[in-house]
């Protein structure tokens, strides 16, 4: 006799929860090199100096010093913060989870507290927020890509308790500007944190860029999120951060997985700070090219939002997959948001041709 199971049933929360969909590599096509262009990550990779100091971890059945201090020191004398105001975690995803953790979820009589963000945004906010039992409140970006800063201000309640910034913002591109953050911060009550998720901040090239740093010092209510998945090329190895006074950052201990950041992540990250000449001249050559690539997105007659990451959006609504589709063909991984658009990292120039190539001959409907 076949023993029937009921299988155990999730949280209602997580039940409801969509998946993580990551970038998905290329597939390989005949007399093509294929090209990753989906996950947003360094196509140029890690300076050789954190590659070799990862390659050279021999304690690896030691865990690793508790909350990560070599790497806080050598970020507090980076940025000139106080070591207390950095709390590290697995990815600034790990970071980002600390914070709603520690600031968003239900109340004693089980009423939901509310955390704010863009959409559409980092499609990894509404899994973080809806885990901790909060609820998000989607604020739908403009036509331009940009978010809506007084949509945003107008959706605070008294259930409030984060409000998440994405600037650049992943995957439109634009970014925020100081003067607007400041004023926004201006107008949101003192108890509701306000993360200003900066994954891309070295890439961007603006006027008013925001000094989030100066935000933090001023606002006892802002976290910035920072990681070296991006710019520093370390994806592989899972190390973000926040800085926030230590009203916010005592509590992101607590929440805290411990040992979040591994051996081989803490090394890698301090070598690549150390040298951070070579990964700005790694950023500055990314921007080039997508300066490049938006040039001649215009002049192929596509508009697109002001890219200001390490990507470009293309607002394809319903033609989304059928793009995606087509730059499978020809050996390019991108990153398709069903009826909405595609986003396509900036990359080796050869791939970044290719993919113009492909939306110059672009038969759809843009
Ligand atoms: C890539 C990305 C992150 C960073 O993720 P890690 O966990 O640090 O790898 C955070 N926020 C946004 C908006 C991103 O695009």
């Amino acid at each position: 006799m076949t023993r029937s199971f009921i299988t155990p049933t999730p949280r209602e929360a997580v039940g409801a929860l969509p998946s993580y969909a990551a970038g998905k590599p290329p597939v390989p096509a005949e007399g093509l090199t294929p090209y990753k262009l989906s996950s947003n990550e360094s196509a140029l990779g890690p300076v050789p100096a954190a590659a070799e100091a990862a390659a050279g971890v021999m304690t690896m059945h030691r865990y690793p010093n508790p909350g990560a201090e070599e790497l806080r020191t050598a970020l507090a004398a980076h940025l000139d913060v106080p070591f207390e105001d950095i709390v590290t975690g697995t990815g600034s995803l790990g970071a980002l989870s600390q914070i709603i953790a520690a600031f968003a979820g239900t109340d004693s009589r089980g009423t939901a507290d509310e955390v704010i963000f863009a959409w559409r945004s980092f499609e990894a906010y509404p899994i973080v927020v809806r885990t901790a039992g909060a609820k998000d409140i989607m604020v739908p970006v403009t036509e331009d890509g940009r978010h809506d800063l007084a949509g945003m201000v107008a959706s605070v309640t008294e259930r409030t308790k984060v409000i998440l910034l994405c600037t650049p913002n992943n995957p439109t591109g634009p970014a925020l500007t100081h003067t607007e953050v400041e004023q926004f911060i201006g107008r949101i009550p003192d108890h509701v944190v306000v993360v200003i998720d900066e994954a891309y901040h070295e890439f961007v090239r603006s006027d008013d860029p925001v000094d989030s740093l100066a935000l933090y010092r001023r606002y006892p209510n802002v976290a910035v999120l920072r990681t070296f998945s991006k710019a520093h090329g370390l994806a592989a190895l899972r190390v973000g951060y926040s800085i926030a006074q230590q009203s916010i950052t005592e509590h992101l201990r607590k929440t805290a997985v411990p040992f979040g950041v591994s051996t081989v992540g803490e090394v890698a990250a301090i070598a690549s700070l150390q040298h951070h000449d070579q990964v700005d001249e790694r950023v500055g050559a990314i921007v080039e090219e997508r300066q490049r690539v938006v040039a001649a997105l215009s002049e192929a007659g596509w508009q697109i939002p002001q890219a200001q990451g390490n990507f470009v959006w293309l607002a394809l609504g319903e033609n989304a997959q059928d793009f995606a589709h087509a730059a499978g063909v020809e050996a390019l991984a991108v990153r398709a948001f069903s009826g909405e658009g595609v986003r396509v990292t900036i990359s080796e120039p050869e791939a970044n041709d290719r993919f113009l190539q492909l939306c110059r001959t672009y038969s759809g409907s843009r």
